[in-house]
């Protein structure tokens, strides 16, 4: 545990993070129009279909965009300051918000391409990072 806030979790989402606490991400895909969509929810936001099935990522992406972050939100983050926030573009296209670690933050730049990591956050828990790629 290291202070930072827990993911609100709830049945939509359980198996997401049962994955990620396995080093697995998962998206979900429209069994009935194909959308792929993150984040987890009840419906397809293409067609409002409840016919969903989770797929897994490759946790392969790009960055879309980022902001380096210099002043902590909480006491939590302030260790990892400054540090990169970033919207990931997964290869399958969904986009997720991040952070961007295992590197200085001054490095990371639009299209970097990055694969995921999880950071355990305590209580089993662990939350989608990225890093570049190697
Ligand atoms: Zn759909």
């Amino acid at each position: 545990m290291n202070g930072k806030p827990l993911p609100p979790i709830n049945p939509a989402s359980q198996p997401f993070w049962d994955a990620c606490a396995q080093g697995r991400l998962l998206l979900q895909r429209c069994g009935d129009c194909g959308h792929l969509q993150f984040y987890p929810r009840l419906l397809c936001a293409a067609c409002g279909s409840r016919n969903l099935e989770w797929a897994q990522a490759s946790g392969r992406g790009t960055v879309k965009t980022f902001t380096i972050i210099r002043r902590a939100v909480s006491a939590a983050f302030e260790p990892d300051a400054p540090y990169a926030v970033a919207l990931v573009e997964l290869e399958e296209g969904p986009t997720l918000m991040s952070n961007i670690i295992g590197c200085d933050p001054a490095s990371v730049a639009i299209g970097l391409p990055v694969r995921v990591a999880f950071e355990g956050r305590g209580e089993g828990i662990a939350v989608p990072q990225f890093e570049p790629a190697a």
